[in-house]
């Protein structure tokens, strides 16, 4: 997959651009495909072969081509012809957010900045600070977007690590040797981010299988390789580390590798006190290695400590082995569960499939409801509608139910609540939606108590039927807008507002802590995918579904996992 390498290009040569002081709505252009092409689910080589890169929104012919043009030649003209023009001092230093190539000019050639290591040394010593129209508080600002630089070259998000891992996992399933593959870390926890990808194979034959995972299609360069452990680098330039371990000892490696650390720091604690000990060959009476009491599924290994398994998902160490103890373990929601989505965009707004599109692929899934929930007017970027608007495309949705008796077709409306508390849209078009979604994406850099009274006027508004993407937060790009999370979910608890947990990867939003903040007080959750083309409605629930299961949530928790009658009870509700 070439999507973030094809970014990186689209994405210099934005910076080249604006350092040239160009066309700013052309730079913007770039940049707004570049996020396109690397957020894309399925592979930007494949769509350039079966010449389909225009489908993606905002991608026409002329940057179309240029993604044609690096996929061929790995590299593209527009950025070599105006290489020898831009000082590449600044052009490092504008990949850290907050510098701009004015900014970026005045650092290298003021103060002989070169790097972004010569950047954090000039931040320690002052010399930013003492720039003119700098200052202390904009040095601090930049020390802590290089921080989280930092941490953001450390972990890889989910999104593209469980891909990764699972296309190692798909070629690795080819080999005979192999009787069992899985990814164990913190991807089987579903957390949001990754160090290490760790894939454990059970074999008899560890030399058949090191032989072929170095030489799977998939791998770009292998880093080393012994008896029983390997690690890869992906043509994705991902790192996996591979694990052989014996049929009969897979179950505890499985255990073990899974983690959480300070959860095995317990298990084991709680072992200690029973007489046991586990190794990587099993559990063992204390005194008697002679004696193994489980290690070959990771059912056996905890039924030898005296638990009930215990989802990965949980493994944190908060308390769940002592839930486990009391047999008290919820039962986590699981995506045969969903019913239905209830956010998704199509092409009249930033999506870019049909609404037929979108339709076909909910049925397809097998949903009984799917919700279509277009932006409202004031997102210009998206190009939201206006009410007049969106209700023709009501009027599009209602024409096509007929065509699908077995799936309820939802007609609702992404409305954007303004920075004073209104909502984009009139209470009489509201009132005519099926159902509403409400949410921010404007002025994020406000006061807590701005953000917290903007949610908590649209949570009143007796129309909103869920607050989407609750924090705005955006993986490894921002945190999200500061919010009262306690006093929002204690007004959706009084309202009957539902919130949602986006499976979008880079919001995975609410978080599992946010989760269960919300159970505690019987808040109701709402699994969405905010799907922006037809085959994300497929892909992504798995997502919101690893978050909330992170969070401890069980079907009943949730409103789309009710059929279309008891979903259309929870809507209908009266509000106040
Ligand atoms: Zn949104
Ligand atoms: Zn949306």
């Amino acid at each position: 997959m070439k999507n973030r390498e094809v970014a990186a290009a689209l994405r210099e040569l934005a910076d080249s651009m604006e350092l040239l002081g160009e066309d700013r709505y052309r730079v913007a252009n770039y940049r707004d495909a570049a996020t396109r092409v690397e957020h894309h689910h399925e592979p930007i080589e494949v769509m350039a072969e079966e010449h389909r890169v225009e489908q993606l929104h905002g991608i026409g012919k002329s940057i179309g081509a240029k993604i044609v043009e690096y996929l061929e030649t790995g590299t593209l003209a527009a950025i070599e012809e105006r290489r020898p023009r831009v000082p590449q001092a600044a052009l490092r230093l504008m990949q850290i957010p907050g510098v701009g190539p004015k900014r970026a000019m005045q650092f290298a050639q003021e103060l002989n900045v070169q790097t972004i290591a010569d950047l954090q040394a000039a931040l320690d010593s002052g010399q930013i600070a003492a720039l003119p129209r700098l200052g202390e508080k904009i040095a601090e600002a930049l020390r802590i977007e290089l921080q989280r630089l930092d941490a953001r070259s450390q972990r890889l998000p989910l999104a593209i690590a469980l891909p990764a891992a699972e296309e190692v996992m798909r070629q690795l399933r080819a080999c005979a040797e192999v009787q069992s593959v899985a990814v164990a870390g913190s991807i089987r926890r579903w957390r949001e981010t990754t160090g290490d990808i760790d894939i454990l194979v059970a074999s008899s034959d560890p030399t058949v299988v090191m032989e072929a995972f170095t030489r799977l299609p998939v791998v770009k360069q292998v880093l080393g390789a012994g008896d029983t452990r390997a690690s890869i680098v992906t043509v994705a330039d991902v790192q996996i580390d591979l694990r052989v371990v014996a049929p009969e000892s897979i179950g505890v490696a499985l255990q073990y590798f899974t983690g959480s650390k300070e959860h095995n720091v317990k298990l084991r604690a709680l072992a200690v006190r029973r007489g046991l000990k586990v190794n990587e060959y099993g559990v063992f009476p204390a005194d008697d290695d002679s004696r193994n009491l489980g290690s070959r599924s990771e059912e056996e290994v905890y039924a030898a400590l005296g638990l009930p398994w215990i989802p990965p998902e949980l493994r944190e160490g908060a308390g769940e082995i002592e839930m486990a103890r009391r047999g008290a373990l919820p039962v986590l929601v699981s995506e045969s569960d969903l019913r239905g989505d209830l956010h998704t965009h199509t092409r009249l707004t930033d999506g870019s499939s049909t609404i037929a599109e979108m339709v076909r692929a909910g049925l397809e899934r097998g949903y009984a409801y799917l919700a279509i929930t277009d932006h409202s007017q004031a997102l210009g970027i998206t190009g939201g509608l206006t009410d007049d608007e969106l209700r023709a495309e009501h009027a599009q949705i209602r024409e096509l139910q007929p065509e699908y008796p077995t799936m309820q077709l939802l007609c609702g409306v992404e409305v954007d609540i303004h920075i004073d508390e209104r909502l984009d849209c009139s209470d009489e078009f509201l009132e005519s939606c099926d159902v509403v979604v409400a949410s921010i994406h404007s002025a994020l850099q406000k006061p807590r108590s701005v953000q917290t009274s903007r949610l908590i006027s649209a949570i009143r508004n007796p129309h909103v039927d869920v607050i989407a993407h609750p924090t705005g937060r955006l993986l490894g790009r921002r945190p999200g807008y500061e919010i009262d999370l306690a006093a929002v979910l204690d007004a959706c608890a009084s309202h009957g507002v539902a919130i949602e947990v986006s499976g979008q990867p880079s919001r995975l939003d609410l978080d599992a802590d946010g989760i269960r903040a919300a159970l505690e007080r019987g808040v109701k959750l709402v699994l969405n995918t905010d799907s922006h083309a037809a085959d994300q409605i497929g892909e992504l629930m798995r997502y919101a579904v690893g978050t909330a299961r992170r969070g401890g949530a069980t079907a009943e928790s949730i409103i789309n996992t009710r059929d279309f009658a008891g979903l259309q009870r929870w809507l209908r509700r009266e509000h106040t």
